[in-house]
């Protein structure tokens, strides 16, 4: 991956020479190479612009205005979105989500994070990146950044802090608190919290823990997930922002209790404006001895940790997808069981766990089981970090402590006038107004934290068609129920949205849902139908309001499907009356 991005980043693609140097170079068939390359999103096969524009397309950033930013980008470049200019200077293309929900319209420009476009800034930052263009190539280099464009700035906006957030900000007492005891001991403190993984999943921190520990293989990994895919969150963003050592520490703490000597951070490319800070955060860590040999100064703890930057693909957030990534392949998950606790990275035992996981175990290992256990419900034990965006007065970081309704989220975020909430992002739930007094917990209303919030006036069906095609843009086509059935159900959609369906449409879309959630290998394509599923539940009279009476509509109207051949003809067509 290492290499690819460096190629990538110098020539701006990844040409035939390079794959096959690559693959000289790492032993492997340049197939494998080219297979590679091209599953990831910021990976070019041909020459694009030598300055790259991507601007975030979601529901949220259209409500907040990506369009009008988008046209502006257009206009001033003289192309269309899609396009490159013809001295080939610059290309301007859409991509999923940036992790910016909180901060949009954002884009990303050579990898630089733009944030709260306006149309209005879209001059001043192409004069700015002409000037760079032209300086790029006598003044600038890897030690001589080029200067900060206008917008390129990304705040953590931590709103409100409860007791993960309030303390200190790690770098060590936790770990001198977990070498007072033995690996097993810390297993057995984590245990007691009832941790559960931060991702979404819930899964039990401590018994991964265990499990991976036991685990027979000459050497353990430790791997922090930090490829927060999921549309509408960035609470891992600040969390790696302002709370970069509480994570390290917990993942220190790992590699101690299951006994590895190597961690890894899985960053998102979206996110890699953080990389240079996380970088120097670990070799502060090396130099205070909290990284290295004999952390801390005991003899036979080694550990250190590695930052592998991804190259955007939503499916990584999967781990096993994930593993692959780090391994230099195509982002396909794998085949489970065999579970990443026995064969992980390099088929070697890992445990695998969100930044947000980590975070809490410092503070378990720092603080204690029980006072954790003092905040949340008995089986959602602690706090969760909830990323807030859309219609509300505060977007931003809010932690709660799990058994929170989601009424008081929403209060306090400053929300009225809601018509709904997507909850854990696309693959999550829309929650109806009726529903709003359910409670943020793995027993109710479980959460990974994205938080969307949609006003009245908002369009439900449309938000849903935009989710769906998200899944149809990230399935990574291995399995035919997820390629296919994303983009059946898709079309489906459109056909609702528009106003051309049936009756008959809505159970051939329920039924085909169930088809794709049912038989589709990984998370992403079983939960892929959910923006249609859980809108269909929720709001069933939006959807009767679209529907057309009798059995059957054509999904195209005929007349337009032909518009470009009647323009050549220069004749309407005879309609079957005349
Ligand atoms: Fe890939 Fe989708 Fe199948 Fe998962 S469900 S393996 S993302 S095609």
């Amino acid at each position: 991956m290492d290499i690819v991005l460096a190629v990538q980043r110098r020539f701006g693609y990844v040409s035939d020479q390079a794959i096959d140097a690559i693959a000289t170079g790492v032993g492997r068939h340049p197939a494998e190479i080219r297979q590679m390359v091209s599953f990831y999103a910021f990976f070019d096969r041909e020459p694009r612009g030598r300055c790259q524009i991507r601007l975030s397309r979601t529901p949220i950033s259209l409500m907040k205005g990506a369009g009008a930013v988008a046209s502006a980008f257009a206009d001033a470049l003289g192309i269309a979105v899609g396009e490159v200019t013809s001295d080939g200077a610059f290309s301007l293309d859409w991509t999923s989500d940036l992790g910016m929900a909180d901060q949009e319209p954002a884009a990303l420009i050579d990898m630089r994070m733009l944030t709260d476009l306006t149309p209005a800034a879209v001059p001043s930052i192409l004069e700015a990146l002409r000037l760079q263009g032209n300086l790029a190539s006598s003044t600038t280099d890897a030690d001589h950044p080029r200067p900060t464009l206008p917008n390129e700035s990304v705040r953590s906006r931590v709103v409100k802090r409860g007791p993960l957030l309030a303390g200190p900000t790690g770098g060590g007492t936790a770990i001198e608190a977990a070498l007072r005891r033995s690996p097993d001991k810390v297993i057995e403190e984590i245990t007691a919290s009832k941790l559960r993984g931060r991702g979404g999943a819930g899964f039990p921190t401590g018994m991964k823990w265990r499990e991976t520990r036991k685990a027979t293989g000459t050497e353990h990994y430790v791997v922090c997930n930090a490829d927060e895919g999921e549309p509408g969150t960035f609470k891992d963003r600040a969390l790696l922002t302002d709370f970069a050592d509480l994570v390290f520490d917990g993942m220190t703490i790992a590699g101690y209790a299951i006994g590895a000597r190597q961690g890894l951070l899985y960053l998102r490319g979206e996110y890699t404006h953080l990389w240079r800070a996380l970088e120097t955060r670990l070799a502060a860590r090396r130099s205070a001895g909290l990284l290295g040999d004999a952390i801390d100064g005991r003899a036979g703890f080694d550990f250190d940790i590695r930052i592998q930057l991804g190259a955007g693909a939503y499916v990584c957030g999967e781990e096993s997808a994930l593993l692959e990534s780090l391994e230099g392949r195509r982002g396909t998950p794998r085949e489970r069981p065999p579970f990443p606790t026995e064969h992980g990275y390099l088929g070697r035992p890992t445990a695998i766990d969100n930044v947000e996981t980590f975070a809490c175990a410092t503070r378990i290992i720092e603080r204690g089981a029980s006072w954790f256990g003092g905040f949340g419900t008995p089986q959602s034990t602690g706090t969760k970090l909830m990323s807030v965006s859309g219609d509300c007065t505060v977007p931003g970081v809010y932690e709660v402590p799990f058994g929170t309704t989601l009424n008081a989220l929403l209060d306090l975020v400053g929300a009225t006038d809601v018509g709904y909430v997507q909850m854990s992002g696309p693959s999550g739930e829309a929650v109806a107004p009726k529903d709003f007094g359910r409670t943020l917990a793995y027993e109710d209303l479980s959460t990974g934290g994205s938080t969307m919030i949609f006003g009245e006036h908002r369009d439900v069906l449309d938000v849903a068609l935009q989710f769906t095609r998200f899944f149809v843009d990230e399935s990574c086509g291995w399995c035919t129920p997820c390629r296919v059935g994303t983009t059946l159900l898709a079309r489906e959609m459109e056909k609702i949205v528009a106003g051309r369906a049936t009756q008959s449409d809505v159970e051939a879309i329920d039924s085909l849902a169930s088809t794709v959630a049912r038989m589709s290998r990984c998370g992403l394509g079983q939960t892929a139908p959910n923006p249609i599923l859980t809108t269909m539940r929720n709001f069933p009279a939006l959807y009767e309001a679209r529907l057309q009476p009798g059995v059957f509509m054509p999904a195209v109207e005929l007349r337009d499907a032909l518009r470009d051949a009647i323009d050549v003809q220069g004749r309407e067509p005879v309609s079957p009356a005349n």
